[in-house]
């Protein structure tokens, strides 16, 4: 099968398009044939060893397809079943082996495309506004990177819960898709400074809950948004790492939380898995989260989806076809 591999951590160039057996499966394992990958900024700190993973190794960690092989333990799904999954390494791939219990139903009235499309970014866009701060309708969130991934997908759900959301992104294009999404206000924080912005859309009050994943160039002015006791949720370093700060900074600016949550955390259970994805597969066939799958690539295209991703080009989702 055809796959691609990293040997050593580095730029996009190091990801190789290679030759590969198609994996067998281990008792708890089922393969499944791909029918997409989803591309994630965690593939990019993956392939540069910031996240260490044993190498070489296949990058991508969302997928949907369907199931060709079970192992001998394995009787949750079955040869024919369309299956999709997230946070297991190895989709940049025609085929993968994947633990039975990591694999979800894809329900009829979302196809595969969707369905990979939706695991990874859908379900970090739930717990983030359902459970790590649950968002309730009147409050005012703060979204950065709207338009991205995890941003488009994230401001509808904050949209459909009856909350104010003011995204920030870095072009007139990308606002545009944010209002689209429901954002009631967009900052181009390229060009203005969001911190003062916001402020003022908040007629000085500052927001319930900042959702940043773009990290070290927003973290410290997003801590001046905030009402008193309320929370910065730190969930991705897209413009690099937060350098380490003082706690006191947290009683100086209200007394407020800062959490840095991940989603393997909030799908650990079988339970929780299942009830995470059905609630996002639920809002997609019902049309009530729209995503977004603007690039396409072929698998063998694979360097050029991480050019363009890291270089702020893309909007919503990107997927890679094998
Ligand atoms: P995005 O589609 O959001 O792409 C990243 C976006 O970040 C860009 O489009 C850009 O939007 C913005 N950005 C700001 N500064 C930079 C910079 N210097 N370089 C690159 N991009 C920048 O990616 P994803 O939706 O895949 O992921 C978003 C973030 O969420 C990532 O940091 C990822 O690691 C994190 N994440 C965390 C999870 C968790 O559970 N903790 C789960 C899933 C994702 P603009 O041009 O508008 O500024």
């Amino acid at each position: 099968m055809k796959a691609i591999q990293v040997k050593q951590g580095g730029g996009p160039e190091v990801m190789q398009l290679v030759e590969l057996p198609i994996p067998e499966p281990k008792a708890n394992e089922a393969v499944v044939k791909l029918a997409a990958s989803g591309v994630n900024f965690i593939d990019v700190y993956v392939r540069e060893g910031r996240y260490k993973a044993p190498l070489p190794v296949v990058p991508g960690q969302e997928g949907a397809g369907v199931v060709t092989a079970v192992g001998a333990d394995v009787h949750s799904v079955k040869p024919g079943d369309r299956v999709a999954w997230c946070s297991v390494l190895g989709t940049y791939a025609e085929y993968a082996s994947v633990p039975a219990d990591r694999l979800v139903p894809i329900p009829n009235g979302v196809n595969d495309q969707q369905a990979a499309a939706a695991m990874l970014q859908g379900m970090t866009a739930h717990y983030l506004s359902h459970d790590t701060y649950p968002l309730k309708q009147g409050e005012t969130a703060l979204v950065h990177a709207a338009a991205g991934g995890v941003g488009l997908l994230l401001v509808q759900m904050a949209h459909n819960i009856g909350a104010r959301v003011i995204a920030t992104v870095s072009t007139d294009e990308k606002a545009q898709l944010a209002r689209g999404a429901g954002a009631h206000e967009v900052i181009l924080y390229s060009k203005s400074d969001f911190e003062a912005e916001t402020r003022r859309l908040t007629g000085g009050k500052g927001v319930d809950v900042v959702y940043d994943s773009v990290g070290k160039t927003t973290f410290e002015k997003g801590l001046s948004v905030l009402r008193p006791r309320k929370m910065m949720v730190l969930f991705g370093g897209s413009s690099g790492a937060v350098p380490p700060f003082d706690p006191m900074v947290l009683a100086q600016k209200g007394s407020l939380y800062v959490t840095r949550p991940t989603l393997v955390a909030y799908i650990a259970t079988r339970e929780e898995l299942l009830a995470r994805s059905s609630a996002v597969f639920s809002m997609v066939s019902a049309g009530k989260l729209k995503l977004r799958i603007a690039h396409t690539y072929p698998l063998a295209e694979a360097q050029q989806a991480h050019r363009d991703l890291e270089a702020r080009k893309t909007t919503g989702k990107l997927l890679l076809i094998p």
